[in-house]
């Protein structure tokens, strides 16, 4: 894994340009598949201009993989759906302007499950992402290909985006480091939505130092996203002897709680305020999360009409069937099932039933963080409840969604969380979610910076 402070190191003896080329070269014989798209000619044209002193700003020169639901002008964008497999934006989102008034290089757009529906990138029409510490095995997802991108030496840095986990899963997975900011820290202007009341864009990285690095620089006022707080962030790591809650209603399975339990005994408790907090709503925050990311979706998704979005038909027909035509070949199955799904928790006879009582459980949950961190500065739990599944070893949708109950909780509530590899089991990497107060992203950094130096990170 690059980190930063690597990168620039051998930027003081060798030439960006020559470096972006090794990159490529990796990528290119790469079996991860971490990439749809690579933004090779201006990669290289951008490394030139650093050779020459013309690039700056904080990120100049460090290449940055860009998750591909992410706007990026004149560079395909497909969301991972055939849908949108030709599809060139027009504009940037606000967080490439953002990477490109720092100087940053952009190489390419990462894989991910289809329109971000998913936890191992196996939805993606392009083809499944592969785990760098073993190829059978997934590398999480939804943004598996900034992950593994990341695990496999061939970016610096990566933005993710988090609807329900999608940072974190393949952070953990990956042996990398992920961030889920708080609601409204990071514009999502140009985000191609999936759940717009859950979801922001997060920086993913081979270390805390450099994720926090990448969130100053995402972070901030837009105006063109009516949810963004307009909060600015700098880290400013603070030494203090923080209070954590471990979550009693996160677990996992005997790899992964074995490696937790390991990290709380050596590393945590020795050196902080250890207490156990319960969240009772927890137990229905699966169910809740799925209702209303599915009904988001249905009514986003209902744009991808072939007319005003979407990939067109050569032949026309009468406007229902061309309309039926291009949703059933432009969408994969999974979007299909969660369109249909969505569409009935929404229906006039189900909507008390389903999304109203889903909105409950989201106050609840949301309750039950802010009492714990009343409390605590810190709450911790494993990220995900297993390693990295065998490619294909989910077989059925519930038992997919069901990976998603320790992460899913924190989207409901809108508070950040980060998770941060804690060692490895079985040769593959285990991550703990550090979750915080809103908008409270240095804290939860600066808890990170203190574990990462203490972890054990040998395979
Ligand atoms: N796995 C979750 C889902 O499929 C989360 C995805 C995400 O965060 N984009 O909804």
């Amino acid at each position: 894994m690059i980190t930063i402070a690597e990168w620039r190191e051998r930027l003081e003896s060798e030439r960006c340009y020559d470096l972006i080329s090794e990159l490529f070269d990796r990528i290119e014989r790469s079996k991860l598949n971490a990439f749809i798209t690579l933004n090779k000619e201006e990669a290289l044209r951008l490394a030139e201009e650093y050779d020459k002193g013309k690039l700056k700003g904080k990120l100049a020169g460090i290449p940055v993989a860009v998750k591909d639901c992410i706007s990026t002008r004149g560079l395909r964008t497909t969301c991972g759906s055939k849908m949108l497999h030709n599809y060139i934006p027009p504009f940037d989102a606000h967080v490439v302007e953002r990477l490109r008034q720092e100087g940053a290089i952009i190489i390419g757009k990462t894989n991910m499950d289809e329109f971000a529906m998913g936890t191992t990138t196996e939805t993606s029409y392009f083809g499944v992402v592969r785990n760098p510490y073993d190829l059978e095995r997934v590398a999480g997802g939804s943004s598996g290909g900034s992950g593994a991108c990341l695990g496999g030496d061939e970016s610096v840095l990566a933005l993710g985006s988090d609807t329900g986990g999608s940072i974190r899963c393949p952070a953990s997975f990956c042996g990398v480091v992920g961030l889920k900011p708080t609601y409204g820290l990071v514009s999502r202007y140009g985000l191609i939505p999936y759940a717009n009341s859950l979801e922001q864009i997060g920086p993913m990285a081979c270390c805390v130092e450099d994720c926090a690095k990448l969130l100053e620089v995402i972070a901030g006022k837009d105006p063109r996203d009516s949810t963004n707080a307009g909060v600015e962030f700098r880290f400013n790591p603070v030494d203090r002897k923080f209070k954590v809650g471990i979550i009693g209603e996160m677990g996992g399975n005997d790899d992964v709680m074995g490696k937790f339990e390991e990290v709380v005994n050596e590393i945590i408790k020795p050196n902080f305020e250890v207490v156990e907090v319960s969240m009772p709503s927890f137990k229905y925050a699966l169910p809740a999360y799925y209702i209303i990311a599915m009904s988001e979706a249905s009514s986003n998704l209902a744009r991808y009409d072939g007319v005003r979005y979407g990939y067109a038909l050569d032949k026309l027909d009468t406007w229902t069937k061309y309309f039926s035509k291009v949703r059933a070949e432009g969408f994969g199955e999974e979007v299909k099932r969660r369109i249909m799904l969505g569409t009935y928790a929404l229906s006039a006879g189900y909507y008390g039933k389903y999304y109203l009582k889903a909105l409950k459980v989201r106050t609840l949950v949301k309750r039950d963080f802010e009492r714990a961190l009343k409390d605590c500065d810190v709450l911790i739990a494993p990220t995900m409840p297993a390693l990295p599944f065998k490619i294909g070893e989910l077989a059925d949708p519930l038992t997919m969604y069901k990976m998603d109950v320790n992460t899913v909780p924190i989207n409901l509530a809108g508070v950040p969380a980060l998770s941060i590899p804690i060692g490895f089991v079985k040769g593959l990497p285990v991550g703990m979610q550090i979750i915080g107060r809103y908008f409270e992203e240095n804290t939860i950094l600066s808890f990170a910076l203190k574990i990462e130096r203490e972890v054990k990170h040998e395979i």
